[in-house]
């Protein structure tokens, strides 16, 4: 391999740049060129790319972000792009590439492999550590942080007030930043995609919970995490039904895209270099079709499809938790 190809795609996730700079850094010690494309695959398809070395990304781990840009491409799902890709890709003699993103863009990863003939490796960038393979994926650590810190703030007026408020996090389909956040911020109720797919949260049950904690713990504030898609009109359709068909004040606060910003958490800075690492030597070792991915503290290789059709549970052991703690029982009915 003598020179490789790099880009960040789908939502971006803080560790990008750490990531990216990883693997700069790797080739540049094993005397490979790197050409990143900007905006992802549409970079690809436009030809938009750019020589980088060392000097160019030695100081950018400490910002989220990506400086060679991210983007969505729909077109990139036709047989045709990702010829016209595999052709400026040959046309440029690169031999390997390596995605930097999410499910989609891993599929958008596998899709090209059908139809060109370099080595494709993933690195896992996401928030939503919705991947397959890997126990955490980078950028998550930062986004729970992020919620955490605000979840925190709200608490603060929540009690001063003895408000419900309900704080809307990212996560896609899955709840890891729900549970993660919730946990880490000791909120009473999360609504997770795992839990609603389940056994789906009516308002009833949800006024009746809100009442009992208030009325058992003697405690006005309760504050309430709920997972992106779970409702339907999210955090601030909810509010209002609390309020007005339960007399309920309460009040909604939306994360959105904060989540996304900032200093990259530690943890995510040094996946994201131990995995971009990881990438180019994956390729070294004649890796195809795979993400980089760390489990049970090993540096792994995952097939592409396995990411996004297998799932990773949540911890079962951190819901059962935190049901038995935020049902508080009756002092009566205390065994
Ligand atoms: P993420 O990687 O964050 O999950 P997206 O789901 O938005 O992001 O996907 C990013 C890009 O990957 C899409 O805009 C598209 O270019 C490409 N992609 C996604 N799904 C497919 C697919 N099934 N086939 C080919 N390309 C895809």
């Amino acid at each position: 391999i003598k020179r490789i190809g790099v880009l960040t795609s789908g939502g971006d996730a803080p560790g990008m740049n750490a990531a990216l700079r990883a693997v700069v850094l790797a080739a540049e010690h094993y005397g490979i060129e790197t050409v990143a494309f900007r905006h992802g695959y549409q970079g690809l398809l436009d030809n938009d790319h750019v020589v980088l070395q060392a000097k160019d990304v030695l100081h950018i781990l400490q910002y989220s972000g990506t400086i060679i840009k991210s983007a969505r491409c729909k077109r990139f799902k036709d047989a045709a792009a990702a010829q016209e890709a595999a052709a400026n890709l040959d046309a440029l003699a690169i031999d390997a590439l390596v995605i930097i993103g999410g499910d989609g863009s891993f599929r958008g990863a596998d899709h090209l492999a059908n139809h060109w003939q370099g080595k494709i490796v993933g690195v896992p960038g996401t928030i939503d550590n919705d991947l397959y393979g890997t126990d955490a994926t980078i950028g998550y650590a930062t986004a729970v942080n992020i919620a955490m810190d605000a979840l925190d703030k709200i608490r603060d007026t929540a009690d001063a007030m003895d408000r419900v408020f309900i704080v809307e996090v990212m996560g896609r389909e899955a709840g890891f930043i729900g549970l993660g956040s919730a946990m880490a911020a000791g909120a009473e109720r999360m609504i997770l995609p795992e839990l609603q797919k389940d056994k789906p949260l009516t308002v009833a049950a949800l006024v009746k919970h809100i009442k009992r904690v208030q009325e058992i713990r003697g405690e006005g504030s309760y504050v309430m995490v709920l997972s992106e898609h779970q409702w339907p009109g999210g955090a601030v359709a909810l509010a209002e039904q609390l309020e007005a068909e339960h007399h309920l004040p309460c009040r909604p606060c939306l994360l959105g895209h904060i989540q996304r910003g900032g200093a990259p958490a530690p943890a995510d800075r040094i996946l994201a270099s131990e995995l971009g690492v990881h990438a180019i030597e994956l390729l070294l070792n004649g890796e195809h079709r795979v993400m980089a991915g760390k489990k049970a503290n090993q540096c792994v290789a995952v097939p592409l499809p396995d990411t996004w059709q297998k799932k990773n549970p949540l911890d079962q052991n951190l819901l059962r938790i935190q049901h038995e703690i935020f049902n508080p029982v009756k002092k009566d009915r205390r065994t």
